[in-house]
C-alpha cells in the first residue's frame, strides 16, 4: 500500500500519517519524490483499511501496490534513486547521470598487494576500491580472506589513496565489522537469499551493493533488495554478475538484458560486474563496454597487477593498464549516452 501525499503536505502531516500507520502495527516508509512524498506501508498480511488514512489531512489517495516487492518498485517511486557514497576524494553517485567505476582485487592478500593495485586504480581515475577481506569460497581449503586484518588494510588504502571502499560481508558477524570499515557493504551472489544477513544489512547505515544470485530470477533479486529496504536501509545498489547457464566459454552468462528490465521495474541503481560475469580476462573489456552501452549505472571489476599469482579469481582479473583502457572507453561510450564517469 502506498499513501500519496499532496505536493504541499507539511512535514507534520507526513509524520501524522506515519504515526497512524505505526499505530496499526505496520511499518511506514516515507519516500520523498520530486513532486511529492509518498508513504509506503509494509508489514501487513492482508488488506489495509484505508478509510482512516485517506481522510487524514495532506493525503491525496491510498494506492494498493500489486507487485510482491513494494519499496523497490517504480510504482512506489517514479524517479531514479541516487545512492550517494562519500569517499575521501568526494562523493561518488550511483543512479545519476554519472557512471561509477569500482576496481580492485578479488581479495585483499597483503598490504603490499592492496597498495600496489590501489595506486593504479586511483591513477586510472577511479574513486572506489573493491577487495574482499571475507571470501565465500567453494572449497574450504581455498584462501578465505584476511578477515579483520584485511579490513584494516582497506582502511589504510582508504586513507593513503583517498579511495572509498567496497567490501563483502558474508555473515552477520562480519557485517558488524565491515560496516565500520567500508563505504559500501557488498552482499555476494551466494548470500543473495541469506535472509538474516539481508535483514541485518537493512539496519546498516552504509549503502549495500547486492549481487544477483547465480540462479536468481529478476523477481527473486528484487525481493532480496526488498528485505534490505523493508528494514529501513534504502541505499541499495543492485549488481548483475552473471548467471549459471550451459555455456562453456565463460564462467557465467552475463545477463545484460536484466539492466533495462530492472530499470523498468525498479528505481534502484544497477551496476554490472563483467569479471564474475565472464570469468575470463579477455572478455572483461568488451562486456564492460556493453554494460555502459546498455545503461548500467556502474561497473565493478577485478584488477590485479600479478593475476597469475592471485589467491583468488586471477583468470578474470584484468591488469592495471587494461583498467585504464576500460575507463577511457567507458567514458567515451557514456558520452554518447549523455553520461559522464564519476
Ligand atoms: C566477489 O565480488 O569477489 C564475489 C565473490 O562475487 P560474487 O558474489 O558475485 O561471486
Ligand atoms: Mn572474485
Amino acid at each position: 500500500m502506498l499513501v500519496v501525499m499532496q505536493s504541499h503536505a507539511t512535514e507534520e502531516q507526513i509524520r501524522a500519517v506515519c504515526e497512524r500507520i505505526e499505530a496499526l502495527g505496520l511499518r511506514a516508509h516515507p519516500i520523498p519524490g520530486a513532486a511529492r512524498t509518498a508513504v509506503g506501508i509494509t508489514g501487513n498480511s492482508g488488506e489495509i483499511e484505508t478509510g482512516t488514512l485517506e481522510s487524514m489531512p495532506g493525503v491525496i489517495e491510498c494506492i494498493p501496490v500489486s507487485k510482491p516487492y513494494k519499496l523497490v518498485s517504480r510504482d512506489v517511486k517514479e524517479e531514479n534513486t541516487i545512492v550517494r557514497v562519500p569517499t575521501p576524494s568526494g562523493e561518488v553517485t550511483f543512479g545519476g547521470t554519472a557512471v561509477a567505476i569500482v576496481g580492485g582485487p578479488c581479495a585483499v592478500e597483503s598490504r603490499e598487494q592492496a597498495f600496489t593495485i590501489a595506486e593504479r586504480v586511483r591513477d586510472a581515475g577511479a574513486r572506489l576500491f573493491r577487495g574482499g577481506a571475507y571470501k565465500p569460497r567453494t572449497s574450504p581449503y581455498s584462501f578465505q580472506g584476511l578477515c579483520e586484518q584485511g579490513l584494516q588494510i582497506l582502511a589504510e588504502v582508504r586513507a593513503k589513496f583517498g579511495l572509498g571502499i567496497v567490501t563483502e560481508a558474508i555473515d552477520n558477524e562480519s557485517l558488524e565489522l565491515v560496516e565500520k570499515y567500508a563505504d559500501v557493504i557488498q552482499i555476494g551472489a551466494r548470500n543473495m537469499q541469506n535472509f538474516s544477513l539481508l535483514k541485518r544489512a537493512g539496519h546498516a547505515r552504509k549503502p549495500v551493493l547486492l549481487k544477483r544470485g547465480m540462479s536468481a530470477t529478476l523477481d527473486e533479486f528484487l525481493m532480496a533488495a526488498e528485505y534490505v529496504m523493508s528494514e529501513g536501509n534504502y541505499q541499495v545498489i543492485l549488481c548483475e554478475r552473471g548467471v549459471r547457464t550451459f555455456t562453456d566459454h565463460t564462467r557465467n552468462t552475463l545477463d545484460l538484458s536484466v539492466v533495462p528490465a530492472v530499470q523498468r521495474r525498479s528505481h534502484l541503481p544497477i551496476v554490472v560486474d563483467p569479471s564474475h560475469g565472464t570469468g575470463r580476462r579477455n572478455k572483461v573489456l568488451p562486456l564492460s563496454r556493453a554494460a555502459v552501452a546498455v545503461g548500467a549505472d556502474g561497473i565493478l571489476v577485478e584488477v590485479h597487477h600479478d593475476p597469475a599469482h592471485a589467491l583468488s579469481d586471477g583468470p578474470q582479473s584484468i591488469l592495471p593498464e587494461e583498467f585504464e583502457q576500460l575507463i577511457g572507453e567507458a567514458r567515451s561510450i557514456a558520452a554518447v549516452l549523455g553520461r559522464t564517469l564519476n
